[in-house]
Formats: structure tokens, C-alpha cells, sequence
């Protein structure tokens, strides 16, 4: 190996070149092992005519935010589709079959290969191939553009299970989400009995009256399924307590499932984990026997993938609707109005699940119209276009420093309308993009759209309320606590003079 070949192979500043991290990242990236199969006779026909279908036209390049992060034609989907191809033919089909026959001998084999252009994949170029489909957010917006309606989203899913069945994939660093979710139904490595956790705390802070209801016990008609970041970030308690406060307020005859809820599996099916069955079998037979007619989250990736994903796998018996479709509906039919006015400039940032999955574009915004003295300012990526935050598809976990320049880029947008806040109806956007305004050191406030619900129904804002209250009730507490030691050091001088001068105290006495 020459000098040279060395120093590209690894960098003398001690930072990874681009290959060494893809072999680092991935699982079973050893050279001499023989090349593994991926299944690719398991995939779907739909998806064979679709990996067809492409044009290599390119307008998928010019619209994928991971790409306006990290240049690299790769992972373009035009290219993972090349990419895919060019290793199914190699494994797969007739001229496969014949490079692979140990009949046929290696002179024939030259000639088949020069003549057909038969290629065999190296396993680098497979290992690569999976790093490349790993970067990507599963946002869906290659899917609005391609001119040929390719379905990319449910491609990229499919083509992760087939990685993993092949044990490619997921990448070392989405594998801590795998163990957590098998270990403890959820991924952020929390014991199951800590799913409650926050409701106790917020009723001690006053900022719910009460603990939420018991389904199980009340056998409400409308479960509230919290998901796992709203129930175990700490940041993000936002939004579980806003939505308590809302359903409360409006007496709606709802309930939870405390420490029976589990992770709804997005972020499983998403990377192409088949735990994700578990999950889904387990959630939708549980769902199934409570007797519900609606569910609602607030989380835009459950709702996603309990309204779409799961009746895939078993009939649900009851509708499903992202807790702001569920309200506007409550809005139409005249059975909410907002009394008290918010007054805020704000912009929208329209989370992937919720808008461009399930189109539910409208009910945000007819909400933000019915709140007195709420202005909306677009951003001019919005509704279908709206930029990922990359906070999905297991792309935080895989590739933070992309998934942070992503959120930072769409807080830049939203800073430019103006706006005094930008608000989301997801957990995962709010902690994607709290990033982005935390490595901006931007101004702008992350705001949960059940805040501003909350706000206009009560009046005020749970949480400067309880804020003010803890902070009014410290002051009076310092203030008893300099009142008595006041009069403890006036009983003090009382008794010294005692002491000194017994007579003329008691002439006072
Ligand atoms: S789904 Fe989004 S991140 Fe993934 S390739 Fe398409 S546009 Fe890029
Ligand atoms: S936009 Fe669609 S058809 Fe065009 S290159 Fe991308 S995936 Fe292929």
C-alpha cells in the first residue's frame, strides 16, 4: 500500500474519513466474509414495479432535506433505487444464478460477465448501500414530488425489514432503541413504571387538578394514548398535560391506559425492526377490548401509525384521530369555542405524520383561526412541502449532527417569518426542533399546539399560572421566615437587656 492510499484510508487529524464511519456504524462489515443475501424474493410486487418505475429524473434530489445537509448523490433516492437494483441483479436472477453455479466453469463465467455486464456487488458496496438507506428520515417529501408516485416512504420501510432479515442493519447506534423497546416497551430506557411518573409530579405542581382517568376503571368512550416521549421527557410534558387540561375542561368522556399503555412501534417499523408485530398485536388486542369508538394522540407518529400502520396487521374497532382533528371536529359541530383570546404571532410547522402521511393539513390551522387574537404566519415550506425536522425514522438516533443541522435549518425559516413562536402538534418535532433553537441560540419559543388550546380555554397558561403561584408562595414563605427570626432576635436583645440591667427591665415590665 502506498503512503499516500494510507493517509486517505485514515485522516492524520484523528476524525473518521466517510468510509471508516460506515464500516464503524455498521453491524457485520468485515471484507472476507462471503457476501450475505438480502431477501429480496420477500418484497412486495408493488415495490419491484415501483423500484421500476423510477426515472432517474432526479427531482427527488433538489427536495430532500437530508441531502441539503449532507451533499452526497447516494442518498438520493434516485440512487438507493440504482443502488437496490444493482445488488437484487447480483444476487438474484438468472445471470446470478449462473455466476453462482459451481457447474459452470470460470471461463464461461468471463464471458457471460463481459458480454451480459454482469456485475457482483463487494460487500462495501452492500454495507454502503445500508448506510445510505439509514440516512433518511422517512419524511415522505420525495414521495410528493416524484413525477413517477413512487410510494417511498412504505420503500424505504420495506427495504430496512429486508436489511435486517439479512442482519445488515439497524445501525449500531439505532440498536440502544431496539434493546429499550424489547426491555421495556419504550426507548428512552425508562422502567415501565415510570410511565406515570409525570402526572403525579404535575398534580403536586399544580398544573393539572387531577390525575388522568383510568380507562380501564371509567370505560370512557375515547382513549388518550400519551406515546412515549410526551409520558417520559421531561421536556416535553408540555404536551400530555396540556391535553389533560383540554379534555378536563371540556368533560370529554376520555381515558388513559397509565402503566398498561406501551410504545405504539413507530420508530421499530420505521428502522425495519420486526419487533414492531409485537407491538402492534399486543396494543391493538388491548385497544380492541376496551370498547372505545375513538382513540386519540397527540403524538403525530403514533396517530400515524396507529391509524395507518396497524390495520395492517389486525382490524381496529374503533377510529382513530391525532387529538387536533379530534378537537376540530368538536370545532365544527359547534362544540367548542374559545373564550379567552392568545394573543401570539406564530408559525406552523406541519410534523411529517400528521401532515404529508395522513394529509391533515386543515384542523391545525382551522384550531390556530378559531383562537381569538392567534395569528398565523406561513413559513414558505408548508402543508406537503413542509421541511422535516429529522427527528423520525430512527435518523436522530443514527445521525444526531445531520438530524441537528435539519432542525436548524427549519428554525431559520421560521425566525424569518417574524413570528414570536413556533408550533407543532408532535412530541418528537418539539424535541427535534428544540434542538435546532437550542444550537441556533435563537429566540424563538417551541410551543405544542394543545398549549394555545389549553390557553384559550382557561384563560391563562398552566404553566406560568403554577410558576407564579410557586414563586408567590416561596415569598411568603421567606417573608414568615424573616418575620420570625425578626422577632426572635427582638426576644433576644429583650432578654440581653434583662441580663445587664434587671432593674429598669422590670421598671418596663
Ligand atoms: S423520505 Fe425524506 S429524507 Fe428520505 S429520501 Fe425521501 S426526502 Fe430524503
Ligand atoms: S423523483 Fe422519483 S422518478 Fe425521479 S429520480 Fe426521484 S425517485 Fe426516481
Amino acid at each position: 500500500m502506498t503512503e499516500e492510499k494510507k493517509v486517505s484510508d485514515s485522516q492524520t487529524d484523528g476524525t473518521m474519513t466517510e468510509n471508516e464511519d460506515i464500516q464503524n456504524l455498521e453491524p457485520q462489515a468485515q471484507k472476507k466474509e462471503p457476501v450475505r443475501q438480502i431477501p429480496v424474493h420477500k418484497l412486495d410486487i408493488k415495490r419491484l414495479i415501483e423500484l421500476d418505475a423510477c426515472t432517474r429524473c432526479g427531482e427527488c434530489l433538489s427536495w430532500c432535506p437530508v441531502h441539503d445537509q449532507d451533499a452526497r448523490e447516494e442518498l438520493i433516492p434516485r440512487r438507493k433505487i440504482m443502488d437496490f437494483l444493482k445488488i437484487a441483479r447480483s444476487q438474484n436472477g438468472f445471470l446470478a444464478g449462473i455466476m453462482k453455479s459451481e457447474k459452470i466453469g470460470e471461463s464461461l463465467k468471463k464471458v457471460i460477465k463481459t458480454i451480459c455486464g454482469y456485475q457482483e456487488v463487494t460487500q462495501e458496496q452492500v454495507n454502503e448501500f445500508v448506510y445510505n438507506l439509514y440516512e433518511c428520515s422517512t419524511c415522505g417529501q420525495c414521495e410528493v414530488v416524484c413525477p413517477a408516485h413512487i410510494d417511498t416512504v412504505n420503500l424505504w420501510e420495506e427495504l430496512r425489514r429486508l436489511i435486517v432479515r439479512a442482519d445488515y442493519g439497524p445501525l449500531e447506534p439505532q440498536k440502544a432503541l431496539r434493546k429499550s423497546i424489547k426491555t421495556f416497551d419504550n426507548p428512552w430506557q425508562q422502567p415501565r413504571a415510570g410511565r406515570t411518573k409525570w402526572s403525579r409530579r404535575a398534580k403536586k405542581d399544580g398544573l393539572i387538578v387531577q390525575e388522568p382517568r383510568e380507562i380501564k376503571k371509567t370505560k370512557g368512550k375515547v382513549l388518550l394514548f400519551f406515546g412515549c416521549t410526551a409520558s417520559y421527557d421531561t421536556n416535553v410534558k408540555q404536551v400530555a398535560i396540556n391535553t389533560i387540561n383540554i379534555l378536563e375542561t371540556l368533560n370529554i368522556d376520555y381515558g388513559v391506559l397509565g402503566k398498561d399503555e406501551k410504545c405504539c412501534g413507530s420508530v421499530l417499523l420505521r428502522m425495519g425492526d420486526p419487533e414492531y408485530k409485537r407491538l402492534f398485536k399486543e396494543n391493538i388486542d388491548q385497544f380492541n377490548s376496551l370498547g372505545i369508538d375513538t382513540l386519540i394522540s397527540s403524538c403525530s407518529g403514533c396517530f400515524k401509525t396507529i391509524m395507518q400502520d396497524y390495520p395492517k396487521i389486525k382490524p381496529l374497532n374503533f377510529e382513530v384521530l391525532h387529538t387536533v382533528e379530534y378537537l376540530a371536529r368538536l370545532l365544527k359541530n359547534g362544540e367548542l369555542t374559545f373564550p379567552y383570546p392568545v394573543n401570539q404571532t406564530v408559525t406552523y410547522h406541519d410534523p411529517c405524520h400528521l401532515g404529508r402521511a395522513t394529509g391533515g393539513f386543515d384542523a391545525p390551522r382551522m384550531i390556530m383561526e378559531a383562537i381569538p387574537e392567534l395569528t398565523l404566519v406561513e413559513m414558505p415550506r408548508n402543508r406537503e412541502y413542509s421541511r422535516c425536522c429529522g427527528a423520525g425514522g430512527g435518523l436522530k438516533a443514527g445521525f444526531p449532527d445531520i438530524q441537528g443541522r435539519m432542525s436548524q435549518e427549519r428554525i431559520k425559516e421560521a425566525e424569518k417569518t417574524g413570528a414570536h413562536a413556533l408550533v407543532s402538534c408532535c412530541p418528537f418535532c418539539y424535541q427535534g426542533l428544540q434542538l435546532g433553537i437550542a444550537g441556533l441560540g435563537s429566540n424563538i419559543v417551541m410551543k405544542d399546539l394543545s398549549a394555545y388550546i389549553s390557553q384559550a380555554l382557561l384563560g391563562y397558561d398552566v404553566f406560568e399560572k403554577a410558576a407564579k403561584e410557586a414563586e408567590e408562595k416561596k415569598r411568603e414563605k421567606e417573608k414568615a421566615k424573616a418575620l420570625k427570626e425578626k422577632e426572635k432576635e427582638a426576644e433576644k436583645k429583650k432578654a440581653q437587656e434583662k441580663e445587664q440591667n434587671p432593674a429598669s427591665a422590670e421598671d418596663a415590665t
